[in-house]
């Protein structure tokens, strides 16, 4: 298998899975060496042609496969030769890390600039202008709405934002 080495590390897997689904998993985690058909994958794998098709468009759509056509001069079909392409699956991990990255930093922003307001009752939380339009009383249960520290949660999203800065070799003061 071509792509032995990736398809043994778990956050390929992961990613994988989280691409291409269970029904999906078998064809992606099989990546032939050269040009395949729907149809061989189909019947080697035992799985349905649909199941098979469904999987590889999604691999296409991340530019993890690509396809041919070929029409059979006799018959006038169309057969559609697939190659894999899992030496894209580094650079759509680090997009993917990057996105990541730029959506802790949108929350972590959010939650430093923002005061929230809980009902423990209920465990909704509000912010400030919520609360207040409520007069700081759960519209729910009534209960009154306690401060709410959410300096652990601010701290927790710090940590892994350090984190991916450092995988990722962002300048922390960019
Ligand atoms: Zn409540």
């Amino acid at each position: 298998m071509a792509f032995e080495g990736l398809l043994n590390d778990p956050v390929i897997q992961k990613y994988l899975h989280e691409l291409v689904g269970p029904t999906g998993m078998p064809v992606a985690a099989a990546p032939p060496d050269g040009e395949v058909t729907d149809e061989e994958l189909a019947e080697k794998l035992d799985l349905e042609l649909n199941a098979v098709r469904r999987a590889l468009f999604i691999l296409y759509e991340n530019d993890l496969a690509s396809y041919r056509r070929v029409r059979d001069e006799d018959s006038g079909w169309l057969t559609y030769l697939w190659t894999f392409h899992y030496e894209n699956i580094p650079e759509n991990l680090e997009s993917e890390m990057y996105r990541l990255l730029d959506a802790l930093e949108a929350r972590q922003d959010y939650e430093e600039t923002n005061e929230f307001y809980l009902c423990e009752v209920c465990s909704i939380r509000f912010e400030f202008g919520e609360a207040m339009d409520f007069g700081f009383q759960c519209p729910e249960c009534g209960s009154p709405l306690e401060s709410m520290d959410n300096s652990m949660l601010v701290e927790a999203m710090e940590t892994r934002i350090d984190e991916l800065r450092e995988e990722l070799n962002v300048d922390v003061t960019g």
